[in-house]
């Protein structure tokens, strides 16, 4: 596939380096994830009405009152995720337009992703199945009850917030694995990393920030 038809503009290298450039100002500093960023085609992943912005920092509409999320909030989350090696099974809950799965799948073994609206769900899987991804699976459903045919994850991203952490996905998190989670009501949201230790969780947060909420059943 010729993922520059769009023309030159917007997929140029400078616009690509200006986005990396960006996101190393605002503190990302991992090198594998930044590299990833700046090849992932994120164009692709929105409509042709706005792929001329799809190289800035910011969230843009997907349709059916979703985001996709800034890059700078998809490259924090991979870094926490990724800071203590790449893990090899990673469960994503919120698919959404599939930019953050085709990140995730560069990075780590596997890749199962969740989402409850099932068009987004199609249209996601065209696209990363033209990417030509072959470590990834995608379902149609509620991420609050986690992926449990497939547990326990080495780690889990979570990009809708929930207003508390699901008990359901701290207990599909392997030992050592990672949950990094926005976590709270609109305008008053936490980017938390949670690691499961031996004898419970650990938490600390990594920053505030705005996600769409997490909801409950399919859509
Ligand atoms: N990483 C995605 C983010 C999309 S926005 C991207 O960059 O495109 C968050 C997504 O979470 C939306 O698509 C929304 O439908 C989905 N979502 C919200 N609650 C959910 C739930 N309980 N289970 C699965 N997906 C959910």
């Amino acid at each position: 596939m010729k993922l520059d038809h769009k023309g030159i503009g917007m997929t140029s290298q400078r616009t690509r380096d200006r986005l990396i450039l960006r996101l190393q100002q605002m503190g990302i500093q991992s090198d594998t994830v930044l590299e990833v960023i700046r090849n992932a085609p994120r164009h692709i992943f929105v409509d042709e009405a706005l792929a001329s912005r799809a190289y800035e920092n910011t969230a843009l509409p997907i349709g059916f009152n979703q985001t996709i999320s800034q890059p700078y909030i998809v490259a924090k989350m991979t870094e926490a995720l990724l800071e203590n090696g790449a893990p090899d099974k990673v469960l994503e809950v919120g698919t959404g337009c599939g930019y953050q799965t085709a990140i995730l799948a560069q990075l780590v073994g596997k890749v199962y992703s969740i989402e409850r609206i099932d068009a987004l769900l199609c249209r996601a899987r065209e696209r990363l199945s033209t990417l030509k991804f072959r470590n990834i699976r995608l379902k149609h459903g509620d991420g609050n009850h986690g992926w449990p045919e497939h547990a326990p994850f080495n780690g889990i991203i979570v990009s809708a917030a929930p207003v508390g952490v699901p008990q359901t996905l701290l207990q599909q998190l392997a030992q050592n694995g990672r949950l990094i989670i926005p976590v709270g009501k609109s305008g008053q949201q936490k980017l938390l990393m949670i690691t499961r230790i031996d004898d419970g969780y650990q938490e600390e947060q990594l920053d505030l920030v705005s996600f769409v909420p997490m909801l409950e059943g399919v859509g």
